[in-house]
C-alpha cells in the first residue's frame, strides 16, 4: 500500500515519527511523506526529522509565511499535483493545522481516501483556526481515529458514527514512552540549563489567541513573574516576534531559550515541578510524566486532564487569574489511560489497510 503522508508543523512531525516507524516496520507499505513548509526553522523543522529519524520528505512544498487563506490555498495547488503524481491509496493527515486541512481538501477533490489521526478533538471555540481545521477535515475524511473516547463522542455529536470511526489511542503517548526513555540516557538539558529537578517550572507560549492579544500576552508574562521558581521558556517564533512589538518586558525569573528538540523537551518535562502552558500537546505530556500542569487557555480539548485532577485552566483575562501562579500545585493521585495502552501507532497502520482496500 502507498501512503501520502501530509506535515507541516512540529506537533505534526512528532506524531508522524511514531506511525512512520509503525508504516516502515510492516514492510508492504510505502509511505511518501510530503512537508508543507509551515513550520521550516532548524529548531521548529530540521531538529525533529533527524534525533526522530523520520524519513526525508519525498516532497517540500516551501509554502509559510503568509496568512492562513494564503498558506493553505497554495498548499492545496502544491498537494494536488503531488498526488496526481503519486496516485496513493490514502492520504494521512495529523491534527488541526492549515496543512492537514489543505491535505483533506486536496485528496477529497481527487478522491483519494482521507485518515485522519487526532480526529474528534473540539474546543468548541470557533475563533481557533485550529477548530476549523479540524472540524471540517473530519467532516471529508473516510477513516477517523480518534486518540480518546471524548473523540467518540464529540464526532456521534456531529453526526459522524460508523466503523470508519475508531479510538485507537494517541500516537503522542507512544511518542512520549519510547522518547521519554532515551531522554533520560542521552539529553544533558538539566546541566546546561543549571537545573535542579523538580526546582523549576516549564513554559510554553505560542497560541495565537494568546500571543496576537497584547492584554493576555502581557497578563501570562505578569502571571509567571509571580512563579517562586525559575521559568524555563523555550520561545516559539510567533511569540519572539509578538513579544518585540508589544515592547513586553521579560521577568527576571524567566530563562528563554531557544526552541527544543523533542529529546531536550521531554527531558525538561518529566523534571519540572510545573507545567504552564498553552499547547495541546504538552497538556497531555505533562500528564504523561505526571507533571501538574496549569493550561493558559479559557477552554482545553483535553477535558480527561481536567477531570483527572492533573490539569487546570488559568483563563488570562480571568479575574483568578494571577492567584492561579500563587498556589502550590502537588502531583494528582488520579491514574488512567485515557490514551491507550502506547500501541497507537500501530493500530493507525492497520487501519490504514481498512481504506486502502488492504483489510
Ligand atoms: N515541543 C518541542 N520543543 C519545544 C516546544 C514544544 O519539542 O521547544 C514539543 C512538545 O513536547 C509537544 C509538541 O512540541 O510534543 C507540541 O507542539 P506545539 O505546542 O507547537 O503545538 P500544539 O500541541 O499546541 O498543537
Amino acid at each position: 500500500m502507498k501512503i501520502v503522508t501530509v506535515v507541516g508543523a512540529r506537533p505534526q512531525f512528532i506524531k508522524a515519527a511514531t506511525v512512520s516507524r509503525a508504516m516502515a516496520e510492516q514492510g508492504d507499505c510505502v509511505e511518501v511523506m510530503i512537508h508543507t513548509g509551515q513550520h521550516f526553522d532548524a529548531n521548529m523543522s530540521d531538529v525533529f526529522f533527524q534525533e526522530l529519524e523520520i524519513p526525508k520528505p519525498a516532497y517540500s512544498l516551501g509554502v509559510g509565511g503568509g496568512s492562513h487563506g494564503q498558506n493553505t490555498g497554495r498548499m492545496i495547488e502544491a498537494i494536488e499535483a503531488v498526488l496526481i503524481k503519486e496516485c496513493p491509496d490514502a492520504v494521512l493527515v495529523y491534527g488541526d493545522t492549515d496543512s492537514t486541512l489543505a491535505g483533506a481538501l486536496a485528496a477529497a477533490k481527487l478522491h483519494v481516501p482521507i485518515v485522519h489521526v487526532e480526529a474528534g478533538l473540539r474546543s468548541f471555540n470557533r475563533a481557533m483556526p485550529e477548530e476549523i481545521n479540524r472540524k471540517l477535515t473530519d467532516h471529508l475524511s473516510d477513516l477517523l481515529l480518534t486518540p480518546n473516547q471524548q473523540g467518540i463522542q464529540n464526532l456521534a455529536q456531529e453526526g459522524i458514527t460508523g466503523s470508519h470511526v475508531i479510538n485507537v489511542g494517541d500516537v503522542m503517548f507512544d511518542a512520549a514512552l519510547y522518547f521519554g526513555a532515551r531522554a533520560d540516557e542521552t539529553s544533558k538539558i538539566l546541566q546546561t540549563l543549571s537545573l535542579a529537578p523538580k526546582a523549576y517550572w516549564l513554559a510554553t507560549v505560542h497560541r495565537q489567541e494568546n500571543t496576537d492579544d497584547p492584554l493576555r500576552l502581557q497578563r501570562i508574562f505578569d502571571g509567571l513573574s509571580r512563579s517562586p521558581l525559575k521559568v524555563v521558556l523555550p520561545l516559539h517564533p510567533r511569540t519572539r516576534n509578538r513579544l518585540a512589538d508589544q515592547g513586553i518586558v521579560m521577568p527576571a525569573n524567566i530563562l528563554i531559550v531557544e526552541p527544543l528538540g523533542y529529546i531536550d523537551m521531554v527531558m525538561l518535562e518529566k523534571h519540572a515541578s510545573l507545567i504552564v502552558t498553552d499547547s495541546g500537546g504538552v497538556q497531555k505530556e505533562a500528564y504523561f510524566h505526571r507533571v501538574p500542569c496549569l493550561t493558559l487557555r479559557d477552554e482545553t480539548e483535553w477535558l480527561e486532564l481536567i477531570d483527572m485532577g492533573w490539569n487546570r485552566l488559568a483563563s488570562p483575562l480571568s479575574d483568578d487569574f494571577f492567584s492561579a501562579f500563587e498556589q502550590d500545585y502537588l502531583p494528582g493521585t488520579a491514574d488512567g489511560e485515557p490514551y491507550g495502552d502506547g500501541q497507537a501507532a500501530g493500530r493507525v497502520v492497520q487501519s490504514l489497510r481498512l481504506v486502502s482496500g488492504q483489510g
